[in-house]
């Protein structure tokens, strides 16, 4: 049985992940944290049965009076740099599902994960089909350089672009490069600023924002007279849960970080 914290419990996330800890045999919930509802039974506030495991609002004090194996985050993005770094540091591995992370900041929480022999996976998606749509996009790209990306996620989500986005962009950008093929120049001159979207990595990221939508992602290829689309829908929070369970189940095999749920695939 792997013991396991979920961080941000009673969050849309956070609670389908109490749901599934508690649902798998092999796992055993022993805590949850979050801002409010501090005290209340986790059960309750996340309509389910009761469990007997009380809210908590202090990350550093759950772990010691828990001691889980892993801890799951599905907080904001002001705060997982923090939340990691308390893990780490009590040497606590960590299976991070939360947005925001910059590249330098998880190669810091890489080293320190290093540092204190233990683990931290980070997907910015957990759903099986959103790192299909990733690896449809990278065999395409040599053959299609010209690629845009569109992002539409629900009006409350925090960051902008998405994690998946810019992690489908960098992809295309490698093989791309790999290839040692470019897209044309793009010469439109912009009238109002950010009418392109953003760049990343030099291919252009449009984000929406709606109520509505949960996740979903679209990854256009323009060609001579045709056009590719490869397009992900996750229509369910609960899309996102087996790679979460598998992540949780396989974290602890490799110390320091592992970023991205095709390495578990
Ligand atoms: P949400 O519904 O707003 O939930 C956030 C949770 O975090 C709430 O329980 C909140 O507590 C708690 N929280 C906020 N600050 C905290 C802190 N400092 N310490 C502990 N708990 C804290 O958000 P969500 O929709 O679940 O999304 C959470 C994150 O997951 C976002 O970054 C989102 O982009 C990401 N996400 C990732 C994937 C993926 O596949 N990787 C999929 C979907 C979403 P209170 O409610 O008490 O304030």
């Amino acid at each position: 049985m792997i013991s396991v914290l979920v961080n941000g419990a009673d969050g849309r996330m956070g609670s389908e992940v109490v749901k599934a800890v508690i649902a798998d045999p092999e796992l055993r919930l022993v805590g949850g944290v979050s801002l409010s509802h501090v005290g209340e039974d986790i059960g309750t506030v996340i309509g389910i049965p009761y469990t007997g495991l009380c809210i908590v609002d202090d990350l550093k004090k759950a772990l010691q009076l828990y001691q889980p194996q892993v801890v799951v985050d599905f907080t904001t993005p002001a705060a997982i740099y923090k939340n990691a770094e308390i893990c780490l540091q009590q040497g606590v591995n960590m299976v991070v599902g939360t947005t925001g992370l910059t590249a330098a900041q998880r190669e810091q929480l890489g080293k320190l994960a290093t540092a204190k022999e233990v683990s931290i996976f980070i997907a910015p998606n957990f759903s099986i089909g959103a790192v299909l749509m990733m690896r449809f996009a990278k065999e395409a790209a040599p053959y299609l350089p010209d690629v845009e990306i569109i992002e539409l996620h629900h009006n409350n989500k925090l960051d902008a672009p998405s994690g998946t986005s810019i992690m489908t962009a960098n992809y295309i950008a490698e093989a791309r490069q790999a290839a040692k093929v470019e897209a044309a120049v793009d010469r439109t001159q912009e009238s109002l600023a950010g009418a392109r979207g953003a760049t990343v990595a030099g291919i252009p990221v449009h984000s929406v924002r709606l109520p509505g939508y949960v996740a979903h992602q679209q990854v256009l290829f323009g060609g001579y007279g045709e056009l590719l689309t490869i397009r992900h829908d996750s229509l369910d929070r609960k899309s996102f849960m087996p790679g979460v369970i598998l992540a949780i189940k396989k974290v602890q095999t490799k110390i320091g970080l592992t970023f991205g749920l095709e390495h578990y695939l």
